[in-house]
């Protein structure tokens, strides 16, 4: 029998585990032929794992155990997912997409895996991204750019570029990707899938590669809301080895109104200029839509918004930049000889760092020395501070705060890489997110056409610290799920 797995949700793979329809091997056997059919284009995975029929076998020794004792399973046993290549996986390559981790195994698994194995899940394989998740494009991947699934000519975005086509490209139930300025949600948006970054310390980020700290998350992309709930439950809690880590039952976060229908902000002051006419007539008829279903929309203002893109430029490079120093050549991957050994460090460097990250480590060096730290990087904090104060305030009268993703839809490959800040200014709508710790979904809201293809165009809707339990009902309200 074959198997559709056009759009296949977490809950319908399940049903069809449960009824027998399918087994675990088959499912997972549909997906590696699907990918063998569709990765050699979108280059979405950078490797699939030879064992994926081996834990999938496993999965329905679980399934069979469970039906012999008349027991439900739980709801991702058996389920096929792919993993972004900057989170651990015991024994497997984990390379951030750079030359320098091209052959570093992980020497054991993420908080998230760990979770997930014990869930039950198949892992097919590792995704690709922008190196170290560096860039909004996956043009910055050592291993060649990711493509649209709706467009091969354009880009699938970034950082988090595999994980997101993966899903669209229909090579996986769900995958998971990392956040630090958008890199779930922008490639969500981009592939017409659904992508949420939790709020900051919901999801523990023991065993992902450090990108900006204060900053990361780890995150689910799926094709439904109900699955990235499913996801988001599964991964999230405190963990002993991320101080950070939160309970997010220590939020009781409630609606503003009085009516059974919450309130959503939007900061209209802000989505002025530089948005693509699609992007803003689809995110119209979007809050169109939720006034019919009896949603109050208002105006809000977020006086210190505009800054936040500089803010996010100044915090995040400063962040790469300690977090990169441990790629020494002598601690992980590769190495290269020099003369001395402060010249090892600097050939190894020079050979296995990319331009972006290379740029990234030396602005946010520059923010860091000394004479420029007030100047840049307190200063840059103290607006974080005023930007997170301005969000509280409006969610004093708001329940949710609406924008579009991104300014645009999925852009041409090789557009904006060597034009910089236009590449950053393509995340002007999702690094507020990171800056204030909050939760934000990103959820298809229309189509466009452009050169005769459909692109996909996301919405972005962010909640209060904790209120994950909000973005996910109202995402389901919207999306009829
Ligand atoms: N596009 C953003 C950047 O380049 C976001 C990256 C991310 O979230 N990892 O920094």
């Amino acid at each position: 029998m074959a198997i559709d797995l056009h759009k296949l949700t977490i809950q319908k793979a399940h049903e069809a585990l449960k009824k027998g329809e399918y087994t675990s091997v088959q499912l997972t056997q549909a997906y590696l032929e699907q990918i063998k059919g569709k990765n050699p284009e979108i280059n979405a995975y950078l490797e699939v794992f030879a064992d994926a029929l081996e834990q999938a076998k496993q999965a329905d020794v679980k399934i069979a155990d469970s039906r012999n004792k008349n027991q439900d399973f739980g709801l991702l046993v058996g389920i096929p997912c792919g993993i972004k290549d900057n989170i651990l996986i015991q024994g497997h390559v984990a390379s951030a997409a750079s030359k320098i981790l091209e052959k570093y195994h992980a020497t054991y698994d993420a908080t998230v895996i760990e979770k997930l194995k014990k869930e039950g899940v198949v892992f097919l394989g590792r995704l690709n991204m922008d190196e170290f998740a560096m860039g909004g494009s996956t043009e910055n991947s050592a291993f060649g750019v990711t493509k649209n699934p709706y467009d091969t000519s354009r880009v699938a975005g970034g950082s988090s570029g595999g994980s997101a086509a993966t899903v669209a490209m229909d090579g996986a139930v769900f995958t998971l990707g990392t956040d630090t300025g958008g890199s779930i949600r922008q490639p969500a948006s981009f592939c017409g899938v659904v992508g949420l970054k939790p709020t900051y310390g919901a999801v523990s980020r023991y065993g992902a590669i450090a990108m900006g700290s204060s900053l990361d998350q780890i995150g689910p992309i799926s094709q439904t809301v109900t699955d990235s709930e499913i996801i988001f439950n599964a991964i999230k809690g405190k963990d002993i080895h991320d101080g950070t880590t939160i309970d997010t039952k220590t939020y009781t976060p409630k609606n503003v109104s009085s009516k059974t229908k919450p309130v959503i902000g939007v900061p209209r002051h802000f989505l002025k200029e530089g948005i693509d006419p699609a992007v803003m007539d689809a995110f119209n008829a979007s809050l169109e839509s939720f006034k019919q279903k009896g949603y109050e929309i208002i105006d809000i203002q977020l006086p210190n918004i505009s800054y936040s893109l500089l803010v996010y430029y100044i915090i995040m490079p400063a962040e790469v930049s300690s977090n990169m120093a441990r790629f020494d050549g002598v601690k992980y991957g590769l190495h290269k000889d020099g003369e001395t050994g402060i010249q090892d460090y600097f050939e190894t460097r020079r050979a296995g760092l990319g331009r972006e990250v290379i740029r990234r480590i030396l602005l946010g060096t520059y923010v860091l020395s000394s004479g420029y730290y007030d100047a840049y990087y307190n200063r840059a904090n103290a607006v974080r501070t005023m930007i997170t104060t301005d969000f509280l305030k409006a969610f004093a009268s708001v329940d949710f705060i609406a924008t579009p993703t991104a300014p645009s839809p999925a852009f041409k490959i090789g557009e904006k890489n060597n034009d910089p800040i236009s590449m950053y200014l393509e995340d002007i709508f999702t690094v507020t997110a990171n800056i204030t710790g909050m939760p934000a979904l990103s959820i298809p809201c229309g189509m466009t056409k452009k050169d005769g293809k459909d692109l996909p165009i996301g919405l972005q809707l962010t909640a209060r610290h904790g209120d994950e339990a909000g973005l996910f009902t109202i995402g389901k309200d919207f999306l009829g799920e």
